[in-house]
Parts: C-alpha cells; sequence; structure tokens
C-alpha cells in the first residue's frame, strides 16, 4: 500500500458539490482507502479570467501503480463531464496526483511529486490540514514551502457550511 495525495479543484457547476462528490468517488476506488480530507477552500483563480475555485485535499492509502492511479483520476474527471477547452481554464472537476509515496515520476503522462506543488497555496494549505510535518520526495520540509507561499486570496470555509 502506498500513501497518495489527491488535489481537487472546481469552479463550475456547484463546485462544492463536485468536491463532495469527488471525496465519496475517490473512496470508491478499488484497492484504495480514502484515509483524510483537508479542510475545503475558497481560492482565486490562476490564468485567463474565471469563476472562484473550490480546493480540497484528500489522503489516500492504495495498491493502484501511480499511472492506473491517474487513469482512475482521469475517469473521474470525465463522469464529471470534464471538457478541457483553454489551459488552465474553468473545469467541473481536477485531480491532481499531488504526491505519491516517495516516488519522483517523470514519465509523458505524470509528473510526481506535481509540478507546482510548492507553489500554489491553494495546494500546501490543505495539505498541511492533513499532515502539517509532511516531507517531500527530496527531503525538503511542507512547512517550509508553506511559509514561503502567502495564502492570496485562499479562505479555509467553516466544516460544516450549512450552519
Ligand atoms: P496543472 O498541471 O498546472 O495543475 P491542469 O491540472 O489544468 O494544470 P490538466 O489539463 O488537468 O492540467 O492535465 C494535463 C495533463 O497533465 C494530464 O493529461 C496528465 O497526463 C498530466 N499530468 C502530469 N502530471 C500529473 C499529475 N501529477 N497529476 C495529474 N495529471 C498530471
Ligand atoms: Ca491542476
Ligand atoms: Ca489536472
Amino acid at each position: 500500500m502506498t500513501l497518495a495525495y489527491i488535489g481537487l479543484g472546481s469552479n463550475l457547476e456547484d463546485p462544492l458539490a463536485q468536491v463532495t462528490r469527488a471525496f465519496d468517488e475517490l473512496s470508491a476506488l478499488p484497492d484504495t482507502q480514502l484515509l483524510e480530507r483537508s479542510a475545503i477552500y475558497s481560492s482565486k483563480p490562476v490564468g485567463p479570467a474565471q469563476p472562484d475555485f473550490i480546493n480540497a485535499v484528500a489522503l489516500l492509502d492504495t495498491q493502484l501503480a501511480p499511472l492506473a492511479l491517474l487513469d482512475a483520476l482521469q475517469a473521474i474527471e470525465q463522469a464529471h463531464q470534464r471538457v478541457r477547452i483553454e489551459h488552465w481554464g474553468p473545469r467541473t472537476l481536477d485531480l491532481d496526483l499531488l504526491l505519491y509515496g516517495d516516488l519522483v515520476i517523470a514519465h509523458e503522462r505524470l509528473t510526481v511529486p506535481h509540478p507546482y506543488l510548492t507553489q500554489r497555496s491553494f495546494v500546501l494549505y490543505p495539505l498541511a490540514d492533513i499532515t502539517p510535518e509532511l516531507h517531500l520526495p527530496d527531503g525538503s520540509q511542507l512547512s517550509n514551502w508553506l511559509h514561503q507561499c502567502a495564502p492570496d486570496g485562499l479562505t479555509k470555509l467553516p466544516s460544516n457550511p450549512e450552519c
């Protein structure tokens, strides 16, 4: 079994519902357990002008190999009617494989750790919710990256938005 961290993002068609459903779908993946879910965040978009994002991170314990996990993540994105129109454009659901154990992967379909992990507050803060003492495969500490990355436009939502 391997611990894998997944970044979730959505800014179309009820983003909070998209991300909530995606957590359920991650927990239903074969040979995989959903161990933890971060708080839910709202973030300002990078790239073209578009609605704010909802972001979160999931921690999985999985027996799926990295490319099989990527296939499964992309199948979930497809089930959310994700359409790729423009780079960094709006989307119903984005699932990024952030970390897969301590593996470093440079494959044409898969780069792990995710290349922008250390630069994105909407990834670093939810990762720290789950594992504040996390180290990346190169030995660097998540907390060091986090302190170098201002939480620009990032807001943690209340844990129960109905209250
Ligand atoms: P960014 O990579 O900046 O977050 P994005 O999420 O908008 O951009 P996508 O259009 O979702 O990019 O993905 C483009 C391709 O990235 C996918 O087809 C996939 O093969 C590849 N990819 C490479 N590394 C990863 C990874 N760690 N997680 C998910 N996809 C990856
Ligand atoms: Ca992404
Ligand atoms: Ca992606």
